[in-house]
């Protein structure tokens, strides 16, 4: 068994902050800053695409529950990230499906680097060839 799936199954310890049928939220070990939570869907599925549509739905609006109980919470929090990590290279560590919901504010050094990351600017031409590769792949799942 995995390491979220011990825990869901309530074999290794975690700060649970709630629990439904479908999902767990617990917090983080490693806090980006306090109150940081993972959404785990209690079925374990390695990446995204394996979650059940009912899943994933609950794993969204969990995430979006848990940011209002942030922002509403007596923790620091003025805004909020959402962040999944599917697949290694994206930075995925732990091999079933979660989704970070943590509190963000001003000056807490935390950069998903969005903005001083290099962006190229591709024309319409380039823009409109990728799109044509994705909307191939959309069509044909
Ligand atoms: P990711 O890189 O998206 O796979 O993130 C995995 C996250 O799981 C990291 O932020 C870890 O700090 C966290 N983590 C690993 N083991 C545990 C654990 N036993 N309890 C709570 N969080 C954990
Ligand atoms: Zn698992």
């Amino acid at each position: 068994m995995c390491i979220f799936c011990r825990i869901a199954s309530g074999e290794l310890p975690a700060s649970v902050v709630y629990e439904d049928e479908r999902t767990i939220v617990f917090l983080d070990i490693q806090p980006i800053n306090p109150g940081h939570v993972l959404v785990v869907p209690k079925t374990h599925a390695e990446s995204l695409a394996d979650l059940s549509p009912e899943d994933a739905g609950q794993m969204m609006r969990v995430g979006q529950m848990m940011d209002q109980a942030l922002r509403q919470s007596q923790l620091h929090c003025e805004g909020v990230n959402l962040f999944l990590a599917d697949g290694k290279a994206a930075g995925q560590e732990v091999g079933h499906v979660h989704l970070h919901v943590f509190p963000r504010f001003e000056g807490d050094d935390f950069s998903l680097n969005l903005e001083s990351f290099d962006r190229s600017t591709p024309g319409r031409e380039q823009l409109n060839e990728t799109a044509k590769k994705l909307k191939q792949a959309v069509d044909s799942l």
